[in-house]
């Protein structure tokens, strides 16, 4: 039988500590991980071509021109984006490949391609939210406030998901397992 890969999307708000779960997916999981492309300048530690592909923002819009793109958001004052090739490539070689993309990146998908498995991970509540936007220490007063007022916006969109997975304190490894158990699922579905 030829199965096709899963695309999977995870989204989550600033906050909800998605961060340390898709590291976590990425250590335990032989899965595809897509490398957005972004404006935004890389943080310490962070490389071109694993984290993300830096590019300056006459480079990305001549991407989104030449239709290289999957989908792209405009977050917090850059852009960011799904390169198309390589999804298009793991999922006809059978492999499931995951998204770390904002709400509105992820929403376009989900017209394009209905089958993608869509999971948003929630903050536990409002006060673990700010003191994790806060806790970064890398974003500028100004970059916080509107990372904020965009995470109250993205969690209105998590209806839209077929999958909320709650990151409660500490228990990052519990949500990345019941992420790997949400996959498994879908692999057995019928439809
Ligand atoms: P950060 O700057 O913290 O790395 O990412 C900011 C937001 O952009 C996060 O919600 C992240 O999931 C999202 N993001 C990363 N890559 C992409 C992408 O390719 N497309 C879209 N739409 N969002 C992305």
């Amino acid at each position: 039988m030829n199965q096709k890969g899963l695309l999977v999307i995870i989204s989550g708000p600033a906050g909800s500590g998605k961060g340390t779960i898709v590291s976590r997916l990425r250590e335990l999981a032989p899965f595809d991980f897509s490398v957005s492309a972004t404006t935004r300048s890389p943080r310490p530690g962070e490389q071109h071509g694993v984290h993300y592909y830096f590019v300056d923002k006459a480079d990305f819009e001549k991407k989104i021109e030449q239709g290289e793109m999957l989908e792209y958001a405009q977050y917090v004052g850059n852009y960011y984006g799904t390169p198309r090739k390589p999804v298009e490539d793991a999922l006809s070689a059978g492999k499931n490949i995951i998204l770390d993309i904002e709400v509105k990146g992820a929403l376009q998908i989900k017209e394009k391609m209905p089958e993608a498995i869509m999971i948003f991970v929630m903050p536990p509540d409002y006060e673990t939210l700010l003191a994790r936007i806060r806790g970064r220490g890398t974003e500028t007063e100004e970059k916080i406030l509107e990372r904020l007022s965009r995470a109250k916006e993205e969690i209105y969109s998590a209806p839209d998901y077929d999958y909320v997975v709650y990151n409660y304190d500490g228990k990052d490894t519990e949500a990345a397992d019941q992420i790997l158990r949400i996959i498994d699922a879908e692999h057995a579905a019928m439809r």
